[in-house]
């Protein structure tokens, strides 16, 4: 597999920022077009049997997805068989790298012992060990996905504190369940804004008894949160939050803001939740709770746990898990603690995810995103490199960003001129909204950085 030589300009091209943005992202879509063309015969098929073409809506892209038919390392390939480094690592799942040949191994073994029986077995407690060792939990359940995974320990907090309302911020996103799906209206700067695009991803047909029991706070706002309390007196269950802001780019935490957090549930008898689904293990080998100095009650977790294979959990504190065995809240599942994803998770957690790849992750991350930022300076276009951990973004914006205000102001008509740009360079430079960011996983190498950045030359003054 080689990777796309980069775009040489022609002679006598004129200088980039010259020519008006429509059609610099026009341009760039024209050559998505040309390299694409097997995505655009997959998507003509696919589209008459499966609504829009596509697995889940936030896979539809304009103006058609790009179809892959391998994953392997760092890189990923198109049905017209393009190679292009991959940051995006499915959804910021991939950590490990695709398909990493320790968690194949584990799987590869278990299959030979089945895939499920709904009957438990000695990885479930081996595992069960593992996660609660590392990210500091008295006792887990494990589930398929993220929006379980979050769901199951609202529940919990609903069942402990004979509360039905939950907090959550603008800005985070938790999954698929009726109560979690608003107070995110980002939907719409995916590339090319087409408005079916906007409608299509979020909230029709969820009964309002359930959004009802949602109200929704200001991220890094701890005056909006004590709002909410004053609100809703004595109705709030839990605060869920995504400890980094992975869904509206990487909106950090405030010094102070989860500390915040953790004095007014204790203060209100309300349930702290960490949503690490996405930011899991890309902290660092232990949970965000230690890393940022702030003890949850319960945490989620799915993605990077598992390697690549549906796997999620939920845990914390003994005395309110055992809702689950006291309490009347049914967790069940039949694909929940399936052996396959045990062992893929084990694999990845144990013989993948060990400090020593930290070291190499974190090194490869701050490469990328110097590299970046270098550019942008160079270059002189408004833009801000965010980094923390193994992930990161470009937000087409001076200064850092913390809140949904703050992200809304971004330049987002040029993010697709930026999106698409870099990969007909041979990148997916990270998820294909602005929303999205990259993630540096066990395989990146520094061949991967050097291509991007080189990619990134040409495109950045496409940006200004
Ligand atoms: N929580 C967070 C923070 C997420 O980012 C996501 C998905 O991206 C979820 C929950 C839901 O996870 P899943 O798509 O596996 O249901």
């Amino acid at each position: 597999m080689t990777l796309d030589t980069p775009l040489a300009p022609k002679p006598g091209t004129p200088a980039p920022s010259a020519v008006p943005a429509p059609l610099r992202h026009e341009a760039e879509t024209r050559r998505y077009r040309a390299r694409t063309p097997g995505s655009l015969r997959e998507w003509e098929r696919a589209r008459t049997r499966v609504p829009f073409g596509v697995g889940t809506n936030f896979r539809i892209m304009d103006p058609y997805p790009l179809y892959l038919r391998s994953a392997r390392g760092s890189r990923i390939e198109d049905v017209d068989g393009n190679v292009y480094v991959d940051w995006a690592l499915g959804q910021t799942t991939m950590l490990t790298g695709h398909a990493h040949p320790a968690v194949l191994a584990a799987a590869r073994r278990q299959m030979e012992h089945g895939t499920l029986t709904c009957f438990p077995g000695p990885l479930l407690d081996r595992l069960a060990e593992v996660v609660c060792e590392r990210f500091r939990l008295e006792t887990v359940r494990f589930v398929n996905t993220g929006s379980e995974a979050v769901f199951y320990p609202l529940r919990v907090a609903r069942a402990a504190t004979s509360r039905d309302k939950v907090l959550k911020f603008d800005t985070c996103y938790h999954g698929s369940s009726p109560e979690f799906l608003q107070g995110k209206a980002t939907a719409n700067l995916r590339p090319g804004n087409p408005a079916w695009l906007a409608e299509a991803l979020w909230t029709n047909g969820l009964p309002k008894a359930f959004t009802d029991l949602t109200v929704v706070a200001d991220y890094n706002d701890l005056d909006s949160v004590r709002a909410c309390f004053r609100e809703n007196p004595g109705q709030i269950a839990a605060v869920v939050v995504e400890p980094v802001g992975l869904n509206l780019g990487v909106l950090v935490p405030r010094t102070g803001f989860l500390q915040g957090l953790r004095d007014i549930c204790d203060r209100e008898g309300a349930v702290l939740i960490f949503d690490e689904v996405k930011v899991g293990c890309k902290l660092g080998p232990l949970g965000a709770g230690e890393y940022f100095g702030v003890t949850p009650d319960l945490v989620a977790m799915a993605k990077s746990i598992g390697g690549g294979f549906p796997i999620g959990l939920f845990g914390g504190r003994a005395d309110l898990m055992r809702q689950i065995e006291t309490g009347g809240v049914a967790h069940v599942g039949t694909y929940s603690a399936n052996p396959l994803s045990l062992a893929a998770s084990l694999a990845t957690l144990t013989e993948v995810l060990t400090p020593e790849t930290y070291d190499r992750i974190f090194a490869t991350a701050r490469a990328l995103a110097d590299g970046y930022r270098e550019i942008v300076r160079r270059t002189g276009i408004d833009a801000h490199v965010v980094n923390i951990g193994a992930s990161g973004c470009l937000f087409l914006s001076r200064g850092q960003p913390f809140s949904r205000a703050d992200f809304l102001r971004g330049r987002h008509e040029v993010w697709p001129i930026f999106w698409y740009g870099m990969l007909n360079r041979g990148v997916m430079v990270q998820g294909h909204g602005p929303e999205d960011g990259w993630t540096v996983s066990a395989q990146h190498t520094e061949e991967d950085v050097e291509a991007s950045l080189r990619a990134f030359r040409e495109v950045a003054p496409l940006l200004a």
